[in-house]
């Protein structure tokens, strides 16, 4: 027979798991998550980023990517949503409306932010006329197996009519500045000019 003492250690165990918290955080936590920093926080105050430099490296902090699907997704995505007063002009040409939310990895939710609130600033919000994709996993285009930041949530395509791919692009130093500032790289300086992508990688 068990000890009645025995039980109540039991049942206090038991109790005490109830309401002990579980350690959530995940391996790679983003450098946001890491220090705390609140989604809301004035771009002043932001902190430095994390970007990663190569594919080899992106791997390596968001993990592998098979058969079409990204492992990690879940723990690295997050929802932007999109300054009120520039959502509703920027249209999603998927959607024909605007881009109220946009699905990124969470260590490039900031640094979009940024780029945002410098076109603001800059009075160059009329030139940002269209969203034209975020997350998708796909290789480059025209190139099978290698992986495109689009994968990870990591690169954004803007105004893709007037930047198409392979043409010279139409966006103006200002406004791609805002984004190179914020960290971003820019596809019009690739060897096949890509001026509607911005990747937050190298
Ligand atoms: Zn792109």
């Amino acid at each position: 027979m068990t000890h009645p003492n025995l039980i109540i250690m039991n049942l206090l165990s038991f109790l005490v798991s109830l309401f002990s918290k579980p350690d959530s955080k995940p391996d790679q936590a983003p450098l946001q998550q890491q220090q705390n920093v609140p989604d809301d926080k004035p771009m002043e105050l932001k902190q430095k980023f994390v970007k990663v430099g190569s594919s080899d490296e992106g791997k390596e902090r968001y993990g592998e990517i098979k058969d079409q699907k990204w492992v990690n997704e879940g723990a690295w995505m997050t929802v932007y949503v999109v300054p009120i007063d520039i959502a509703p002009k920027w249209i999603n040409t998927a959607t024909g409306k605007g881009t109220g939310k946009i699905y990124v990895n969470k260590d490039m939710k900031t640094a979009l932010d940024q780029a945002l609130c410098s076109l603001r600033a800059s009075g160059l919000l009329s030139e940002l006329k269209t969203f034209d994709g975020c997350f998708c996993v796909r290789d480059v285009r025209g190139v099978p197996g290698k992986t495109s930041w689009h994968s990870y949530g990591l690169a954004i395509d803007v105004n893709a009519a007037e930047n198409a791919l392979g043409k010279d692009p139409k966006l103006s130093t200002g406004f791609v500045k805002c984004f190179t500032d914020a960290g971003f790289t820019w596809g019009g300086t690739f060897s096949r000019k890509d001026g509607m992508h911005f990747q937050f990688a190298e």
